[in-house]
């Protein structure tokens, strides 16, 4: 049982108490090694098994095939928007790559692509749309996969399986696969990495920044299947290409140590948890809780399409916005921490990543029915 607050940060975001215990009594002296995982060299003994057992436990966590490589970079998803179209457009003559957008992030991913090369927007949902008589707005529906216009000649095509801000989540992967036909996947799937099984064989790659669900900042999780290494612009820095990372076992120059060790004790504990059936289950059960309130009540707006509702953010906006600084304080005083909402959108949003237990949800729920009740 936790003493700590709930803190529903879309990231850097909660992690588990008890990989911050081990890393505060591990922070002196890692397992007798006399040195802090911080004062280690990355070409020691001591991290180079530190790294191989991040990689193997993300391994069996997500069944990686042998044919995909997984790289600890840096730079983050912002870094990934650059580093991907630097490694891939080589791979046709055309150095053309397709981008579905549906949220702020995959329009960043879209807009720093189109810079090194010819970039087209596969499908977006930008504007509102109706569906069956009711009105969605811009970013929180997702354009069906039958619509997406991908090229033959494209090298990829790129879409983010988790918009942090939206709240929008795709799990059609093979469907979309399928569509693309020869045309690799690449997805940003930083926001929902590890919060379930993912199908890695659909995708080309699939990256994620750590610092939701499986780490701290710092480390960028790019798991790639091999022969799409090797193409990289002579133009791309040599501590991003691909097959330099993949070649060093992620050491090519010094990675982000301390970053990568907190993830590997966070990959430890999913998979003492029950690996990502386990969090699958939790996380359905959290969402269930959390949305099924939303739906009851008229005081709370979620306006995201039912079929593509985020299970690790959730956006909501009160009915009456003038009770929104009320609502955060008495929200903080209750031991429920970050829930307000993106800038770019207002209103409230609760990501509850893996390491956010039913009991938060339950005391947010708790919170907001209360509040309901006092100012409804
Ligand atoms: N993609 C998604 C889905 C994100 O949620 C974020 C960060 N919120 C990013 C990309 C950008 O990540 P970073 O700040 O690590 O570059």
């Amino acid at each position: 049982m936790t003493t700590r607050p709930y803190n529903f940060s879309p990231g850097p975001a909660t992690l588990p108490e008890s990989v911050l215990r081990q890393a505060a009594e591990e922070m002196l002296d890692w397992q007798g090694s006399g040195m802090s995982v911080m004062e280690m060299s990355h070409r020691g003994r001591e991290f180079v098994r530190i790294c191989d057992e991040a990689e193997a436990d993300l391994r069996a966590l997500l069944s990686i095939p042998d044919d995909y490589a997984v790289l600890f970079m840096q730079g983050g998803a912002t870094g990934e928007n650059a580093i991907v179209p630097l490694n891939l457009l080589g791979r046709r003559p055309a150095q053309a790559a397709d981008y579905v957008i549906s949220g702020s992030w995959s329009r960043k991913s879209h807009a720093e692509a189109t810079r090194y090369g010819d970039i087209s927007v596969a499908a977006s949902s930008a504007e509102p749309i109706e569906i069956d008589g009711r009105e969605y707005p811009g970013f929180t529906w997702m354009p069906p996969v039958e619509s997406w216009k991908v090229r033959p000649e494209s090298s990829y095509v790129h879409l983010c399986s988790n918009e942090t801000i939206g709240g929008v989540e795709f799990m059609q992967w093979r469907e979309a696969a399928a569509h693309a036909g020869d045309v690799p996947l690449v997805i940003d799937a930083s926001s929902h990495f590890l919060s379930r099984p993912f199908d890695i064989g659909s995708a080309g790659l699939v990256y994620a920044g750590a610092q939701k669900n499986a780490g701290p900042a710092g480390v960028t999780i790019v798991v790639v299947r091999r022969d799409l290494i090797g193409h990289a612009s002579p133009m791309c820095p040599s501590a991003f290409d691909y097959a330099n990372v993949a070649r060093e076992s992620s050491r090519f120059n010094t990675p982000p140590t301390f970053a990568i060790y907190i993830t590997g004790l966070v990959f430890k504990w999913v998979r003492a948890q029950g690996g990502v059936a386990a969090m699958d289950a939790m996380n359905q059960a959290k969402a269930e809780l959390l949305y099924g309130y939303l739906d009851s009540t008229d005081f709370y707006i979620n306006n995201v399409h039912p079929a593509v509702r985020s299970r690790m953010n959730v956006p909501f906006h009160l009915a009456d916005e003038s009770l929104n600084e009320t609502f955060l304080t008495g929200a903080a005083e209750a031991g429920l921490l970050a829930l307000k909402g993106h800038k770019s959108v207002g209103g409230m949003r609760a990501s509850i990543y893996n390491a956010m237990p039913l009991e938060g949800v339950q005391a947010l729920v708790d919170y907001m029915k209360a509040f309901e009740k006092r100012y409804g």
